[in-house]
C-alpha cells in the first residue's frame, strides 16, 4: 500500500460532487450507458478522496500532478502511464487534431498567377510543427510562400504552427507588403508565446513578372536550379520569427526566368539519419534537384523525398520534413498531399 502522496486540491471533493450532480441529472434525461460509466469514475474517485489514495497513478504510484488532475478530475494514471482507454481517447484526439492540421496546409487548385508549386508534407508523429503555406496576397501583390520550422515536436509545436498560420493569413488579407508581414508576425509570435518559443522559415513574395523576395529568418536558404546549376539561393540572413519583438526583415531580390525552380526545404530533409547515424544533407538534396526531366513539381518533391526514403532505408522519420518547389512558368499550380 503506498503511502498517500496526495490528496487533491482542497475543492477536490467539490469538483467531483457538482460533476456527479451534473452527470446524475443528464442520467434522469437521458438513457445513456455511457453516463453511467462517467458516474462510476466519478465514484471511484471519491473513493479514493476517501482512501486518501486520490491523485496516484495506479502505475507507478507515484504522483498524478494537479496539471493533469485538474484537466481531468478523475484520472488514475499520471501521463507516462494512461489507462487503455485513456490512450484511446489521446489516439482519437490526435486523429482529429491531424486531420485539423492537414486542412490548413494548401489546398488543392489553388492558382498562382506566373507560377506552379508542389509540395510534400510528412509530419513526424501525428501532428507537426513544420510550417507550409501559399497565402495569396491582395490584388496585384501576388503570392506569398512560406515554409519554416516551429522550435519543438509534436502537439506542442503544432499548435504553434496552427497559429502561425492563422497570424500569416489574417495579416495577408489586410493588404501589408511582405516585410512588414514579417515583422508584425514577429511581434505577435513574441508577444503572445512563451520566451523559449520560435519559427525559423524562409518566405518568398513571388510576383507575377517573376521577381522575387526571399526572405531568411534564421532558416536554410532555398536551393536555386537554373538550368543544371543548384545552388544555394542568395539570402539576407535576419533572426527567427518570435525571437525578440522589433526585428525587421530585409529580402534579398531575385528574378527567376521560365523553369528556374526554388526548392525549399526543412532540417527533416537535410538532418534526416541513415541507420551509421550519417545526415542526408542539403548536398544530397541539390544533387538530386540538378537532374532536370520532372514533368512537374509534384514529380520533383515526390523524387526528393524518395531519395531521402531511400538514404534513411526504413529508420524511423526523427523530425517534421516539409518540401516545397516553385518555378516560373506557364500559371498553372500543382499541389498534393499525402
Ligand atoms: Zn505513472
Amino acid at each position: 500500500m503506498p503511502t498517500p502522496l496526495i490528496a487533491g486540491r482542497p475543492d477536490t471533493r467539490e469538483v467531483l460532487l457538482e460533476r456527479r450532480g451534473l452527470l446524475e441529472t443528464a442520467r434522469r434525461q437521458a438513457r445513456d450507458p455511457g453516463l453511467e460509466a462517467l458516474i462510476r469514475d466519478v465514484d471511484a474517485a471519491l473513493d479514493r478522496l476517501s482512501r486518501g489514495t486520490y491523485g496516484i497513478c495506479d502505475v507507478c504510484h507515484e504522483e498524478i500532478g494537479h496539471a493533469h488532475l485538474d484537466g481531468d478530475p478523475v484520472a488514475r494514471c499520471c501521463v507516462e502511464h494512461p489507462t487503455p482507454e485513456e490512450s484511446a481517447r489521446i489516439q482519437r484526439d490526435l486523429a482529429l487534431a491531424r486531420d485539423l492540421q492537414r486542412g490548413l496546409l494548401p489546398r488543392a487548385g489553388l492558382a498562382l498567377a506566373g507560377w506552379e508549386y508542389g509540395y510534400r508534407y510528412e509530419a513526424a508523429r501525428e501532428v507537426g510543427g513544420d510550417l507550409c503555406d501559399v497565402v495569396p496576397l491582395p490584388a496585384g501583390d501576388g503570392t506569398l510562400i512560406v515554409v519554416g520550422d516551429v522550435v519543438g515536436k509534436g502537439v506542442a509545436a503544432s499548435v504553434l504552427m496552427s497559429s502561425l498560420v492563422a497570424t500569416f493569413r489574417s495579416l495577408a488579407s489586410v493588404g501589408l507588403p511582405a516585410g512588414e508581414l514579417l515583422a508584425r508576425v514577429n511581434n505577435l509570435f513574441h508577444l503572445n508565446t512563451r520566451q523559449s518559443s520560435y519559427a525559423t522559415l524562409a518566405a518568398a513574395a513571388l510576383r507575377p513578372d517573376g521577381a522575387v523576395d526571399l526572405y531568411s529568418a534564421g532558416h536554410w536558404p532555398p536551393l536555386l536550379r537554373r538550368g543544371r546549376s543548384v545552388e544555394p539561393a542568395p539570402v539576407v540572413s535576419n533572426l527567427p520569427i518570435g525571437l525578440f519583438e522589433g526585428t525587421e526583415y530585409t529580402p534579398a531580390r531575385l528574378r527567376l526566368d521560365p523553369g528556374d525552380t526554388l526548392l525549399f526545404y526543412t532540417d527533416g530533409v537535410s538532418d534526416a539519419q541513415n541507420g551509421a547515424g550519417d545526415l542526408y544533407t542539403t548536398e544530397r538534396l541539390a544533387g538530386v534537384l540538378a537532374c532536370p526531366g520532372d514533368r512537374d513539381l509534384d514529380a520533383l518533391v515526390d523524387r526528393c523525398l524518395r531519395d531521402v526514403q531511400d538514404f534513411q532505408h526504413g529508420q524511423p522519420t526523427a523530425d517534421d520534413l516539409t518540401l516545397l518547389a516553385i518555378r516560373a512558368g506557364s500559371g498553372r499550380s500543382r499541389v498534393a498531399v499525402q
